[in-house]
């Protein structure tokens, strides 16, 4: 049955459309389990009803005719049970219904199995006896596992408007397909499949005779390539920082390094054609990166691919196509590259939709860059149907509309206005204090790393930074960067905010961010050696880093110094033990360092519990809600699945945010918040009330959050916030810290979003 199986999956896969895929499924499953009716319903929620939508058995014309009420029938019973239900003798269970339309005669063995997608019911797949007959296991898990291949072409056909065009419906509200938002935002428009590159899977192995020739050939594709990455690069100097440029500079390396070219040449001289040769090459490349565990490194495959191609191109000998781009077009690939991206002239491009990737992928960090929505990792996309669709993104919610109907995109419309007059409104915001109407201020600083989302703009409105995440410098490096590097890197952004402080992290590797150079293989990363961790058993690499921090700092003196992961007293008494070594060393070297402040991240449970004692040790204490609300509801941070349990706006997140106000203010010890909540305008008035010191955030945040801030007065905010804590789930607060910002003006800050 397996291999039964595994043929009608191929067969349904490769169906031109729906409707072929149905026809085939009924006839093939009729054949392999030997019944004398096998059906398809598919459940319109609009109309509220089951239509039968392919048969064998049944009556041709019955199809599309024959709807049945959502409740009624056994077909009924199915979707309300979404599970499946077997029944020996149909005409004797109460559920039962006789359809005239369908030309049933009486028949008596029933099977209906439930079509689901993320826990929606599609439709039923039925089969049908004319004796009884109850159909065994191996049967009903056999229809199960085919209802899930149909699921995947429903929803296929719906992202396309092909089940709109077989249903005839035209007004199907909420029709989306699911993503993860890339940058946010709101972007209407026209799709523009992202120009398809040869494609480097299916070129076969073939000898090549003259490999000297073929040699020559591959150099001189490499070095087209070169050149097209080169004046795209240059196309985009003025709308990119540079080290978001930077990119091109990495693809660059890429292209010319040893193991790519040598590789490739290497095969070719033992007699592979180039092609063959640069196929092996970028599978071998390719899969390296795909195999590592961090999420930003993993997307790196994508750009060794995207090389491949571009190489493969020049070796057939095609020129890239001219594409014409529209007005307003929204860029869909199944793995849209950097290099795509940047083929879309800048005043056309207005969204992006990737069927893989993620917010850490190349394609994202540019979207971001450049300020345009995006929706990645779409991984019902059906891309080849995209071309000039008329597309929504919704960069917010992670949702991508194809051919919305008119309410969808009225309603989108209205978003975009909202959208614009909310940005007059925030702009509003720049140069204005942070404070509250009763004038307390809340100092709000920026969250960085190596992509440098800040504009001068940014860099102004910020009280400084308030977390510098050192590990990402030392994950796009193939081996640990040495002491002048790091000062080098930290002098920049210390000399930038100077006198504004500036709160470097120690490195937090480990859990979701292993580093190349440094594998570890472990089966609970995040619950394993990360953050501190490893520097307590690595002093070499942590007494290296604080020197560099220690150095960069000489005549500024706006250093601030933070240890992520923290879960003991101990860990920061020896980790405080090496910065003081590092200091002394270096005095003893005759730098004119200073001791920093030292400060300690609360992001694992314990902390929470142990503030006290932390607080008693340290200078300032900053809250990671990102790794405390992973490690309080114990989920995943990065695991999809789990995503709608990940809330930071739980309640045992806010209490926690309580207990660590009050072990602070015990020892009068300044809190900051610097994870995700931080930047929500949802959350700023219950942490105002918590009493945090200061908030950090990404850039895009700033001028938001300071709006709320001046919206409120501190009194307001504790008396919202001492409702909030009595509520029993996220859900509650949210909807209420919503209430709140609406009866203040405020609503737009949060609607576009969840
Ligand atoms: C956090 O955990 O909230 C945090 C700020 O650190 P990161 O997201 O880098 O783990
Ligand atoms: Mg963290």
């Amino acid at each position: 049955m397996l291999d039964t199986l595994h043929r009608i999956v191929q067969a349904v896969n490769k169906a031109a459309n729906l409707q072929e895929a149905l026809s085939l499924i009924v006839g093939r499953v009729r054949e392999s389990i030997g019944c004398d009716v096998c059906s398809i319903y598919l459940t319109e929620e609009e109309s509220r009803a089951n239509v039968l939508r392919a048969t064998i058995g049944l009556r041709d014309e019955a199809v599309g005719k024959v709807r049945l009420p959502l409740g009624r029938g056994l077909v009924g019973l199915v979707t309300e049970r979404a599970e499946p239900v077997n029944v020996a003798d149909a005409p004797a269970h109460p559920r039962y219904v006789h359809v005239n339309d369908t030309g049933e005669i009486s028949y008596r063995g029933f099977l209906g199995v439930p079509i689901i997608q993320s826990g929606r019911v599609l439709g039923v797949l039925v089969v049908r006896q004319k004796e009884t007959r109850e159909f065994s296991d191996e049967e009903v898990t056999f229809l199960f596992t085919l209802a899930a291949q149909l699921a995947g072409a429903i929803t296929h056909a719906r992202a396309s408007g092909e089940l709109d065009e077989l249903t005839g419906e035209t007004e199907a509200p909420n029709r989306f397909l699911a993503g993860q938002p890339g940058n946010t935002g709101v972007a209407i428009g026209q799709g523009v499949v992202a120009f398809r590159l040869s494609d480097l899977n299916a070129v076969p192995d073939r000898p090549c005779e003259d490999s000297q020739a073929e040699c020559k050939r591959f150099r001189e594709a490499v070095s087209e390539v070169e050149k097209d990455l080169r004046r795209l690069q240059a196309s985009l100097d003025e709308q990119l920082p540079a080290e978001d440029r930077a990119l091109f500079d990495a693809l660059l390396l890429m292209l010319g390094s040893d193991s790519l070219v040598n590789h490739t040449l290497k095969q070719i001289e033992e007699g592979q054609w180039a092609p063959g040769a640069l196929r092996k090459t970028i599978s071998l490349h390719a899969g390296v990166f795909e195999d590592m565990e961090d999420p930003y490194l993993r997307e790196r495959a994508s750009d060794v691919r995207d090389l491949g191609r571009r190489i493969l191109t020049h070796l057939q000998g095609d020129q890239p196509q001219h594409q014409e781009y529209p007005e307003q077009t929204i860029l869909v690939g199944e793995e849209v590259s950097a290099v795509q991206l940047a083929e879309v002239p800048r005043e056309k491009l207005i969204g992006v939709v990737s069927a893989a990737g993620s917010g850490s992928s190349h394609a994202a960090i540019l979207a971001r860059a450049m300020g345009v929505p995006a929706v990645m990792g779409v991984t019902n996309l059906p891309v080849g149907r995209m071309q000039h669709r008329s597309l929504i993104v919704d960069g917010y919610r992670g949702r991508v509309y194809v051919e919305p109907t008119p309410s969808v995109r009225t309603e989108y419309e209205r978003l975009l206005d909202q959208e614009r007059a909310l940005s007059a409104e925030v702009e509003a915001m720049r140069g204005q204090a942070s404070e509250t109407t009763d004038g307390v201020t809340l100092p709000l600083y920026l969250n960085t790393g190596l992509i440098n989302e800040m504009n001068s703009g940014d860099q102004d409105e910020a009280a400084g930074v308030g977390l510098y995440r050192t590990e990402l410098p030392f994950m796009i490096r193939d081996r640990f960067p040495g002491e002048k590097a790091q000062i080098k890197n930290y002098r920049r952004v210390l000399e930038t905010f100077a006198p504004r402080p500036v709160f470097l992290r120690t490195l937090d590797i480990g859990g979701d961010k292993p580093l190349p150079y440094f594998p570890v293989e472990e089966q609970n990363p995040f619950l394993g050696w990360r953050g501190v961790r490893i520097s307590l058993q690595h002093p070499e690499i942590f007494l290296t880093q604080i020197r560099a921090m220690l150095l960069a700092d000489v005549g500024l003196g706006n250093l601030q110094i933070m240890l992520p992961m923290i879960s003991s007293v101990k860990e920061v008494e020896k980790l405080q033990q090496l910065i003081q070594r590092a200091h002394d060393e270096l005095m003893e070297e005759e730098h004119a360092v200073r001791m920093p402040r030292i400060g300690v991240m609360i992001e694992v449970p314990s902390a929470v519990y142990q503030v006290e004692e932390l607080a008693r040790r340290v200078d300032f204490i900053s809250v990671g809600t990102n790794d405390l609300t992973q490690y309080l509801l114990a989920v995943d941070r990065n695991n999809p699945r789990v995503a709608d349990l990940y809330d930071d706006m739980h309640p045992a997140v806010l209490r926690a945010l309580k207990m660590i106000m009050e072990g602070a203010n015990a020892n009068n010890t300044p809190v900051s918040v610097c994870g995700e909540l931080a930047g929500n305008p949802l959350a700023t008035i219950l942490l105002m009330g918590l009493g945090v010191h200061s908030l950090s955030m990404s850039a895009g945040s700033i001028l938001r959050v300071k709006w709320v801030v001046r919206s409120f007065s501190m009194s307001r905010a504790r008396q919202l916030l001492g409702v909030a804590l009595r509520m029993e789930d996220a859900d509650q607060v949210r909807r209420f810290m919503e209430g709140s910002l609406d009866d203040m003006g405020l609503g737009g800050l949060f609607r576009p979003g969840k």
